[in-house]
């Protein structure tokens, strides 16, 4: 029988409630201290670990400290210092180009909406998200691709397309819970419901996922 949407709501409530008594401090895991060190982590972030990313920022930042220091950076050296992080060609690009416009349209200053910044060359809704969510405290909804298997192993979404699943999100949940019910998910994500092998039967939220009917019956 097809989920109603009021009753989907009642379940997401309940396993995000659930997921923040387990991760009440449900955090980004970049390290950045504000908003042009949080823009160049998640852009590093795609396709790598954030600890990966972690081991390469604190060169990077003090070698690029500003905006402008990266607008102006030497693609060879930016590459260098990022190539541990994977695509670190396309990662530097990004990186050059944004800041350019971020001089050059925003003050220097990283704008802080949407609109502004899925302009900026190489930032996508969920880039924008982590920026907003993270370094600018606003409701965000990050869909990485913990957020993607997890919402669809739940019945949260019928989707695949990243952009439907955080209106999906936007939808079931209240916008206080949007960044920190984002960051839970993606911390179960990692220790618990793996994209491999989920561990079903310890999992903390298993009375609200439609998986537990799904290998019952198999
Ligand atoms: S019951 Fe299994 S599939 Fe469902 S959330 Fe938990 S680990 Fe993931």
């Amino acid at each position: 029988m097809r989920e109603s949407q009021a009753h989907r709501k009642e379940r997401a409530r309940a396993i995000i409630d659930r997921l923040l008594v387990e991760f009440p401090d449900a955090v980004s895991e970049l390290t950045f201290t504000n908003p042009v060190q949080c823009l160049v982590a998640t852009i590093l972030s795609a396709q790598c670990t954030d600890a990966r990313v972690n081991q390469v920022t604190p060169a990077l930042f003090e070698r690029f400290p500003t905006v402008q220091d990266f607008a102006e950076a030497p693609v060879d050296e930016l590459e260098n210092l990022i190539r541990s992080t994977g695509f670190f060609r396309s990662k530097a690009s990004h990186i050059i180009t944004s800041c350019q416009a971020i001089v050059d349209r925003f003050d220097g200053t990283v704008p802080s909406s949407m609109a502004a910044l899925v302009e900026l060359d190489g930032v996508g809704r969920k880039t924008a998200n982590c920026v907003l969510g993270n370094a600018f405290g606003q409701p965000a909804v990050m869909v990485d691709t913990h957020v993607k298997r997890l919402t669809w192993r739940m019945g949260l979404t019928r989707h695949t397309n990243p952009d439907v699943i955080e209106q999906d999100i936007r939808s079931l949940l209240p916008e206080s819970l949007w960044l920190p019910g984002t960051h839970a998910l993606i911390l179960h994500g990692r220790a618990v419901c793996k994209a491999r092998k989920p561990r079903c039967a310890t999992c903390s939220i298993r009375m609200h996922c439609p998986q537990i009917d799904v290998r019952a019956s198999k």
